[in-house]
């Protein structure tokens, strides 16, 4: 037997602030009762990998707070063209997450489908992403989460020669903790705290 991974992903914290619900983006945004009862749930658990997407204004207002009382690390996702940007976190906001331990993922510059890029330009969303990243938060950026969790052979090879130690995708299923690629389950809106249970509890 051998342990397995439940990489679990979370969008949104309860309403978009100053923007609307992008296409597709109103079922990955859940209530802040069933975000917390999720972390209840993830207290403890070592096989459990919390990820955070998109940079939305709830990381650092809503989930840095409670992630520093579960005391639960966790990786954000985040796009550097939408910093400070009206409803996303600015570059403080980043430094504040680098600073509280938490690790920050490059999810691309603009949030673009990679398979929809021509090779230079999808080249351009994933380098310039971390480089911004990296400038302005201090920190390596090790992890990329593809947008939408769309990808092909093409944006994953691009991303094995830039040398990520983890490419982040919304398979679903649990993961092999040393596999390059790392299948993820979201939390989304319409989920309960027995939803979220049976995600927890993948073999
Ligand atoms: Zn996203």
């Amino acid at each position: 037997m051998h342990t397995q991974l439940i990489n679990l992903g979370f969008h949104g914290i309860g309403h978009p602030i100053g923007r609307d619900f992008g296409p597709g983006e109103r079922d990955y945004w859940v209530s802040p009762a069933l975000f917390h009862a999720t972390l209840d749930a993830c207290a403890g658990r070592s096989d459990v990998n919390l990820s955070f997407d998109d940079g939305n204004w709830s990381d650092v207002a809503v989930v840095l707070p409670a992630l520093r009382e579960h005391q639960l690390p966790a990786t954000f996702f985040i796009n550097a063209a939408r910093l400070g940007q009206p409803g996303f976190i600015d570059r403080h906001d980043l430094r504040e997450l680098v600073s509280a331990g938490m690790r920050i993922g490059n999810h691309g510059l603009a949030h673009l489908d990679l398979t929809r890029l021509e090779p230079a330009r999808r080249e351009h969303e994933i380098t310039q992403g971390r480089r911004l990243l990296e400038e302005l938060s201090g920190a390596a950026v090790h992890t990329f989460a593809v947008a939408y969790g769309i990808y092909d052979d093409a944006v994953l090879e691009q991303l094995r020669k830039l040398d990520y130690e983890h490419v982040y995708t919304s398979d679903g299923g649990a993961a092999e903790p040393q596999a390059w690629l790392q299948p993820r389950e979201h939390v989304k809106a319409h989920h309960t705290a027995l939803d979220v249970a049976r995600l927890l509890t993948q073999d």
